[in-house]
């Protein structure tokens, strides 16, 4: 039974209690078209073990994720005849995380699709070399 934490959108397709696009599936993992495409073919890929995101997510959870991502990415390319792929994974409000079991957009580009890439917000002096440091200091 799932706690009310885990009871979210996605976990009601799991269960089919609300219908989406499913476009694979196996043991630990789901695909089902986004209902809100940035193109056509962009799909997300759930694992079935509730987690809230990729910040903590178990290392066995995120393989068998991965490992259907990989299957399904070229797939989806070819499916929709892209040009491209964006392999994207949202986590906490702050980044945009809306829907809070951990999901992987796989999102088809097109050469023409109009998307431009994100903003660079380029380091003051020092600045990289200080975060860097931190970084490593807490792993
Ligand atoms: P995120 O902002 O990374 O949490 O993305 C959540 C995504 O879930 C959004 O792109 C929504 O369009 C999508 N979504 C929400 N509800 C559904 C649903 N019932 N079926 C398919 N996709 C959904």
């Amino acid at each position: 039974m799932l706690t009310l934490m885990e009871d979210t959108i996605f976990a009601k397709i799991i269960r089919r209690e609300i219908s989406a696009d499913i476009v694979y599936e196996d043991d630990d993992t789901l695909a089902f078209l986004d209902a809100h495409p940035n193109n056509p073919g962009h799909t997300l890929v759930i694992p079935k073990i509730y987690s809230r995101n990729i910040l903590s997510i178990s290392e066995k959870s995120l393989a068998v994720l991965m490992q259907t991502v990989r299957k399904l990415a070229p797939v989806v390319v070819r499916a929709v005849n892209a040009d491209g792929i964006n392999i994207i994974i949202n986590n906490e409000s702050a980044a945009g995380q809306l829907v809070f079991h951990t999901h992987v957009h796989l999102i088809p580009r097109f050469v023409d699709d109009g998307y431009k890439g994100w903003p660079s917000k380029p380091y003051k002096d020092g600045e990289a070399q200080a975060v860097a440091q931190k970084i490593r200091a807490a792993i």
